[in-house]
């Protein structure tokens, strides 16, 4: 690697490089082998780019455009909408509120006292990104360093959420990130149910303002929350969930897979579904 890239670029291309080997993505390295290709665009020698050009300009893989939609081919039949696993949701009675903005559910929001959560908070999250994305990933709540920026998925688990979201050819600011919820739990327990009960209304509205078409749940406290279940997600991972009219999905958490970095390709293969619903195209299958 060049000796002009900072240490925190040659990192942050290692860090992708790997993620796209964990995810089994060769096709890339067609002609050149494994990280060749990469590597070789690494070492032309080209005026070292700065890091927001590296994002904006990936080495691997360039974010394909979405087909215009004349030129669509006719998609193949889409996978069938399976019933909730468990019963009604806990949400599908709830009635829309007429008129409802991000703003107005921040606005009630305010400065949450409504559970013990708050007691610890640093920073309230509310959520981030696109209010009119077609795609909402919801967590479970904001660790350490979400409570101290205020944002959603900014630690380590959310540079892999971000890898992930990059890997599908958007970008984060195409794609709305919210949390069940919206205060860091103590020691970044999973939240109670209690707490639960009284932050999920708020993103109940989030999402019914947003009208997503996608929604991918990140692992089992979202999903068990939205979906209303006690199964485990491993149950229901990667499979089609009607959930208000939305297209519902749940996979595994970021955190999870920086512990079992084995179960990125069970995560790869349910975004690509997300990917294909949504019309972005697939990469092609890797040649060995
Ligand atoms: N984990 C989550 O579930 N949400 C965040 O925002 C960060 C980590």
């Amino acid at each position: 690697m060049p000796e002009n890239f900072s240490p925190s670029l040659q990192q942050k291309i290692e860090d992708r490089l790997r993620y796209y080997e964990d995810l089994g993505i060769r096709l890339f390295y067609k002609d050149r082998g494994a990280n060749g290709a990469a590597l070789a665009a690494v070492e032309t020698g080209v005026p070292a780019p700065s890091p927001s050009i590296i994002s904006k300009e990936p080495i691997l893989p360039k974010p394909t455009p979405r087909p215009a939609p004349a030129k669509v081919a006719p998609a193949a039949p889409p996978p069938p909408i399976l019933v909730t696993p468990a019963g009604p949701s806990l949400f599908e009675a709830v009635d829309r509120i007429t008129d409802d903005t991000l703003l107005k559910v921040r606005e009630d929001l305010g400065d949450c006292t409504r559970c013990k959560l708050h007691k610890g908070r640093n920073k309230l999250v509310f959520g981030d990104g696109n209010p009119k994305a077609q795609l909402v990933f919801v967590g479970e709540g904001p660790g350490a360093d979400e409570d101290m920026q205020g944002l959603p998925f900014v630690g380590r688990a959310g540079k892999l959420l971000t890898q992930m979201i990059e890997a599908m050819g958007l970008q984060r600011r195409d794609v709305y990130i919210c949390n069940v919820v919206k205060c860091r739990p103590p020691e970044n327990r999973a939240p109670e149910p209690d707490e639960v009960a009284t932050c999920s209304p708020y993103l109940l509205r989030q999402i019914d303002v947003i009208h997503p078409k996608v929604i991918v749940c990140l692992g089992a406290v979202a999903a068990k929350t939205l979906l209303n279940t006690t199964r485990g997600i491993s149950s229901f991972r990667g499979e089609w969930l009607d959930w208000r009219g939305h297209k519902l999905m749940a996979t595994y958490h970021p955190a999870y897979l920086l512990r079992n970095p084995p179960a990125k390709v069970d995560v790869w293969k349910d975004l690509q579904k997300v990917m294909a619903e949504l019309g972005l195209a697939l990469p092609k299958k890797a040649k060995s």
